[in-house]
């Protein structure tokens, strides 16, 4: 593969980050307390065509390359790690339909995500069952009602259609596409969960309570993937590329913040960039930086040209693009010195952004332990 970008995707982030920098980074202070605000986001973003990127044209999208996407991705991380996470869950669930669902759920869906006139999520983590997905106690019973108690989805209150994980009668695991804005009754969605970091994506408990389903709610209907399960590790390969273009866009602000300062920043009579403690930090951050955009690219790249390799090379830049953006993060906020614990200055947030992004749609560890699998060990 050429690891590098052809000029038309150079010029397309370029783009991006055009559009992105004046009209959504003015709005993204303040989304984790104003709902309707990513609301109006999400239409931007839909109206502008980047909610279609990976979307075939047949129902309202591009039909572009996946790795258009993760350069999408990358720069909103570059704005905002939080948001960008909450649009690659969105983008996530858009995929399971496209490449999962029924005509008919291709055709309901797919346009309106696709204009960010919907948003959907993935609900597929319970109190007990994160790292092992598989744990899960959401069942659909004899009758086709939903009972889940899910946690930590991103969304949660701001989507109108969620894939939920559940057990069926004869299935350990099984996809559904449930209309949150139609099934009032029996789903309750809690406050945004406070935590660490990332608050641009809104997150939150969703419960549901003998929610009746249908055949026609089941991800690819009655003849559906044959691997439910399979289907739903696609699905997570897909969002941990988007989550490493995050956690990039997040690192190239980590190191274009920290160029600027050791340059401007004098002690001792000269600029700290002359400090050889000092340009050690930004040639590590800078090496390690790259080494993370050109795997998270190969990644995004493989998912079309090299499928057999996606599962491997996703874990594999999720792991590394999460940890560069931590150590790197922590680096910045050093070479600040005291203004980078500030609240007033960016690096405490992108230092609080990136811890999360080490556990978020799946931790550090059970990235390499799938690399370890594939790699046959
Ligand atoms: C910001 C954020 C957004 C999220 N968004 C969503 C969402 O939209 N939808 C959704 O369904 N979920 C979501 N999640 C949940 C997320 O996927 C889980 O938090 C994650 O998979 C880890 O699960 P856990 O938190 O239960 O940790 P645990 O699984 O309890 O792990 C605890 C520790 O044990 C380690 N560990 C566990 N098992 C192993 C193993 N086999 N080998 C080695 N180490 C292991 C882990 O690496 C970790 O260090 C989100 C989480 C966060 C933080």
């Amino acid at each position: 593969m050429n690891t590098f970008l052809s000029s038309l995707q150079t010029e397309l982030f370029e783009d991006y980050k055009k559009f992105l920098t004046s009209e959504i980074e003015p709005r993204v202070e303040d989304l984790e307390n104003d709902p309707d605000k990513v609301k109006s986001v999400f239409e931007s973003l839909g109206q502008k065509g980047f909610l279609g990127t990976s979307v075939a044209k047949e129902y309202g999208g591009c039909g572009e390359p996946f790795i258009h996407t993760a350069l999408l991705i990358q720069a909103l991380g570059q704005i905002d790690a939080g948001l960008a996470m909450s649009v690659a869950s969105h983008l996530t669930a858009a995929e399971l339909i496209q490449k999962f669902g029924t005509d008919t759920q291709k055709s309901r869906y797919l346009p309106l995500l696709a204009r960010g006139e919907c948003i959907a999520t993935v609900a597929a983590t319970e109190e007990g069952a994160g790292s092992d997905y598989m744990g899960i106690a959401a069942c659909v019973d004899k009758e086709s009602s939903l009972t889940a108690e899910k946690t930590w989805v991103v969304n949660g209150d701001v989507a109108e259609l969620a894939v939920v994980t559940a057990r069926g009668e004869e299935s350990p695991l099984g996809l559904w596409l449930v209309d949150l804005s139609q099934v009032k009754d029996a789903v309750k969605i809690s406050a945004n969960i406070k935590k660490l970091g990332l608050a641009g994506a809104r997150t939150n408990n969703i419960s549901f309570k003998n929610l009746k389903l249908d055949d026609a709610s089941r991800l690819g209907g009655v003849e559906g993937p044959a691997s439910q399960e399979e289907a739903l590790l696609h699905g997570m390969d897909f969002i941990k590329v988007l989550a490493a273009a995050a956690a990039v866009g997040l690192t190239d602000m980590a190191l274009a913040h920290s160029v600027d300062r050791a340059r401007s920043r004098e002690q001792f009579g000269s600029a700290i960039g002359k400090l050889q403690a000092i340009q050690w930090k930004l040639a590590d951050m800078s090496s390690e930086s790259c080494g993370a955009r050109l795997l998270t690219y190969r990644a995004a790249w493989s998912k079309d040209e090299e499928p057999t390799e996606f599962r491997k090379n996703a874990a594999m830049c999720k792991y590394y693009a999460a940890r560069v953006a931590q150590v790197h993060s922590a680096e910045a906020v050093q070479i600040f010195g005291a203004a980078g614990l500030s609240c007033d200055l960016p690096m405490e947030k992108l230092y609080r952004d990136a811890k999360v992004m080490e556990i978020a749609e799946g931790t550090a560890e059970i990235q390499k332990n799938i690399v370890a699998h594939e790699i046959g060990s």
